[in-house]
């Protein structure tokens, strides 16, 4: 605990595919303690993230379908209040750290306003750090392009620069100059492959704890983005949808945010996709479904395009490549808040 007794708060925020989960795996491997609680908030409706995180902490929570800057803020207000009163119950053992790991499209400012102004959590909880990620490969572009990093990097107590080994020095100097300018009081780290995880280390009590100026969330957190889960009325035809998919990042790579999922291509296991941006991590062919019950999906995250525009496009092209009849199916939708 800290801040007078309160249970120390680290939020951990970055862009979509800039390392959050690497880095808090990497972190809760090395802490290995069972007094700190993290909670996971996914945009899209189906949570992977958190399944990779599970196998590291018991104590996890995921708060999926919206964005906990803005739609899902309330859930993460009961959740807080659940943990507390797990804990006063005797039921958690008692917490030293929650780590609220965003998502990736978060402003970090409306999550401390939220921790900063109800009337329970803020005699309990106490912000210790924010800490952003941000991937040294594409973040000078993101910067620009996408308004969500620079409010992240603002935010920032601690900066990581992930996948360094992925760009050059130069390009990571220009990097460090860029969030130096944007944010002169942050801390700014480089990491490659999960390491770097202590930036999540509660400040020691001697530093001094930050002066917070929290403005209240804006009323527009995450113009023009739109998410949807699909399911899918057979199988899908693997090499056709590896085409589609090469067409589709090379036509608007920047506006397709994420895209995950868990295909089944008509093989005794699914294929794993996840891309952000113009990056693939390569597909990863399982041998068989993972337990428990999944269903196959494939998310997406965009900024400007109608993903209905995009189901349709994919059903033509899986028609065309054999799969007649193929329908995806809506299962959900997630936005940030509107007003
Ligand atoms: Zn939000």
């Amino acid at each position: 605990m800290s801040g007078q007794g309160r249970r120390a708060v680290s939020v951990l925020s970055g862009f979509l595919g800039s390392g959050k989960t690497t880095l808090l795996r990497a972190y809760l491997q090395r802490r290995a303690a069972d007094d700190i609680v993290v909670i996971i908030n996914e945009w899209g409706a189906v949570g992977v993230d958190h399944h990779l995180v599970r196998t590291a902490t018991e104590q996890s929570v995921l708060l999926q379908g919206g964005c906990v800057c803005c739609a899902r803020r309330e859930d993460l207000v009961r959740t807080l209040r659940e943990l507390l009163d797990l804990e006063q119950g005797g039921k958690l053992p008692p917490i030293r750290q929650v780590v609220i790991e965003t998502s990736g499209l978060a402003d970090p400012v409306p999550v401390l306003f939220t921790l900063a102004t109800d009337p329970v959590l803020r005699h309990h909880f106490a912000v210790a750090s924010v800490v952003v990620t941000l991937d040294a490969v594409h973040a000078g572009d993101l910067i620009d392009r996408q308004p969500e990093v620079g409010k992240q990097i603002v935010a920032a107590d601690r900066v990581v620069i992930t996948k360094p080994d992925l760009s050059s020095a130069g390009r990571v100097a220009a990097l460090t100059a860029r969030v130096r300018q944007l944010n002169p009081a942050a801390r700014i780290g480089v990491s490659c492959l999960g390491e770097g995880a202590e930036a999540l280390d509660l400040p020691d009590e001697a530093e001094p704890a930050r002066a917070w100026t929290i403005d209240p969330p804006p009323a527009v957190p995450h113009p023009d983005v739109h998410s949807a889960t699909l399911g899918f009325s057979a199988p899908l035809d693997w090499p056709s949808f590896s085409v589609w998919l090469g067409m589709l990042l090379e036509a608007h790579g920047p506006q397709m945010l994420r895209i995950k999922g868990l295909l089944d291509i008509g093989e005794a296991g699914p294929v794993v996709l996840n891309t952000a941006q113009h990056t693939v991590h390569p597909p990863e062919h399982l041998a068989a479904w993972p337990g428990g019950n999944w269903e196959p999906y494939l998310v997406f995250i965009t900024r400007g395009i109608d993903p209905a525009r995009i189901a349709r496009s994919l059903e033509a092209f899986q028609c065309a490549g054999g799969r007649r009849g193929l329908r995806a199916t809506r299962i959900d939708q997630a936005f940030g808040e509107r007003s």
